[in-house]
């Protein structure tokens, strides 16, 4: 193996400037030493004090990770309803609780690592129906996944925001101090309420650190809102610079697709995309309810695409014609749960000549028809085709869908949001360019903790800003 481990190494360093720990099995990951040669490189260099960080966190991990000395002696404490004296143990955990839909569940996983990151926590990972099925492991020596024998993964489904374990309900009916739990659960999923929501306040945060186990369910990317955390401020600012490229450098840190789904995207890949002059992503999620496709999103998608010089014209007339040699072609890669959209759009291109003589072909993955998100096969079409549109050179995505905002920051593009319909019309202007690649958090609390008022987050800092496919929302410039 030592020649791919050599191309790996040049790949590391020169697309991912360094992200990437050394030391891993090739074999046991292809994705991870082959997406090099399907990617351009990324314009964005990680800081050398994000770099530094992650080699902490990874040497964190071998010493707290499951089954260490430290792990048994804090799993033993909790299992006794105790806290470990810090003598014997100073390892604490943030436990990610598998929970909602899979690009929900990519923006969730980042934000519990830098959470883990920002606080000294190590990540564990409960394993859900299909985590380890989608996901390589992104450490050399150590899971990250929480081990099977954890003692309280069987109260996880049941975890909610009526919770006694819950920090919202402990401090409605007492203090944390006075509570004496041994692990804490965060609930910070889009149903929260105003006290879960005080996670977001420096006070609070404060009182955590004695806490070794806390257990988070959430489906919001919450990472804006910890950059409204003072104590948090200047590590953040230190690990990231450029601030709309936390996940693009968390993203390409842990999530690598396993063998299997690696498999699904490169054949997909070669066969469909790989000889086009250029790719276009087109990632379509239609939250009304009913069956697609509908011509209304049919009208916004070329309106978007035409408008925006990414796709061309035609000619109505077919009185073009194009020169044999030397035409470019386009690839357009569609996403959606409906084919309806894929077989419009090739019609018109298979019609009509273009006016550009450009010759455009279009592909779409799969049309599961209806979101099932328990469904295993699903799951790896949808990080399969994630990943796919990450591939792409310019990308066009439906507005309040982390399926796209997943493959924009893996591939560190600046998409063309499509607005979402109203009232079954085609919304004008049709679509917009992003600020940033970073995505929405779509719940984020609007609150003041020093002054204990209502305000709102988005006019706090210039970096923290309300998104434009959700105007209440928050993302990163
Ligand atoms: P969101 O609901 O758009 O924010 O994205 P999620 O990924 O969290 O949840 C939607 C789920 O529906 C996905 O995980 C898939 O299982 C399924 N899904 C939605 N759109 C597509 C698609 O275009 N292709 C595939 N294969 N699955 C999809």
């Amino acid at each position: 193996e030592s020649d791919s481990s050599h191309l790996f190494e040049v790949w590391n360093d020169e697309v991912l400037g360094g992200l990437l720990p050394g030391g891993f099995d090739a074999k046991s990951c292809l994705s991870r030493h082959h997406s090099g040669s399907y990617r351009k490189e990324s314009q964005y260099k990680p800081s050398s004090y994000l770099l530094s960080r992650l080699r902490s966190y990874e040497s964190h991990l071998k010493r707290c990770g499951p089954y260490t000395m430290s792990y048994n002696i804090t799993v033993d404490k909790l299992k006794a309803g105790q806290q470990p004296n810090p003598s014997e143990s100073d390892c604490k955990y943030v436990v990610w609780i598998s929970y909602s839909g899979l690009g929900n569940r990519i923006l969730t996983l980042a934000s519990a690592f830098l959470y883990a990151l920002l606080t000294n926590r190590v990540l564990l990972v409960d394993r859900g129906t299909d985590m380890a099925d989608l996901f390589c492991e992104p450490f050399p020596e150590m899971s990250w996944f929480l081990p099977l024998d954890f003692p309280i993964s069987n109260q996880f489904n049941k975890f909610d925001q009526r919770s006694p374990h819950s920090y919202g309900n402990i401090l409605k009916n007492a203090t944390l101090e006075k509570s004496d739990t041994p692990f804490l659960y965060l609930h910070l999923a889009h149903d929260y309420g105003d006290h879960d929501k005080l996670f977001f306040c420096e006070q609070d945060q404060a009182a955590f650190q004695n806490i070794n186990w806390l257990i988070i369910k959430t489906d919001n990317y919450f990472i804006p809102s910890l950059f409204l955390i003072p104590s948090f401020e200047q590590e953040l600012s230190s690990l990231f610079p450029e601030k709309e490229t936390v996940f693009h450098f968390l993203g390409r840190y842990l999530f690598y697709p396993t063998n299997s789904i690696w498999g699904l995207i490169t054949r997909f890949y070669e066969a469909y995309l790989a000889k086009a002059d250029e790719r276009i992503g087109i990632q379509i999620r239609v939250f009304d309810t009913g069956v697609g496709p509908f011509q209304h999103v049919l009208d916004q998608i070329l309106a978007c695409a035409m408008k925006e010089n990414l796709l061309p014209e035609v000619d109505e007339n077919n009185q073009i014609i194009v020169p044999s040699t030397n035409q470019k072609t386009k690839a357009v890669l569609m996403t959606s749960l409906s084919s309806g959209y894929l077989d419009k759009v090739r019609d018109i291109y298979w019609e009509h000549p273009t006016v550009t003589g450009e010759i455009i072909g279009v592909y779409q993955p799969s049309h599961e028809e209806y979101q099932q998100t328990e469904k295993k096969m699903q799951n790896k079409k949808a990080w399969a085709e994630m990943y796919l549109l990450s591939l792409t050179d310019k990308l066009v995505t439906s507005s309040w869908s982390t399926f796209g905002y997943v493959a924009q920051g893996l591939g560190g593009l600046k998409p063309w949001i499509l607005y979402k319909p109203e009232n079954a019309t085609a919304p004008d202007p049709p679509c917009r360019r992003a600020m940033s690649m970073e995505p929405c958090f779509h719940a984020p609390p609007f609150y003041d903790c020093k002054k204990k008022t209502g305000i709102d987050t988005g006019a706090v800092v210039p970096h923290v800003r309300h998104c434009e496919d959700m105007s209440w929302g928050l993302k990163l410039v």
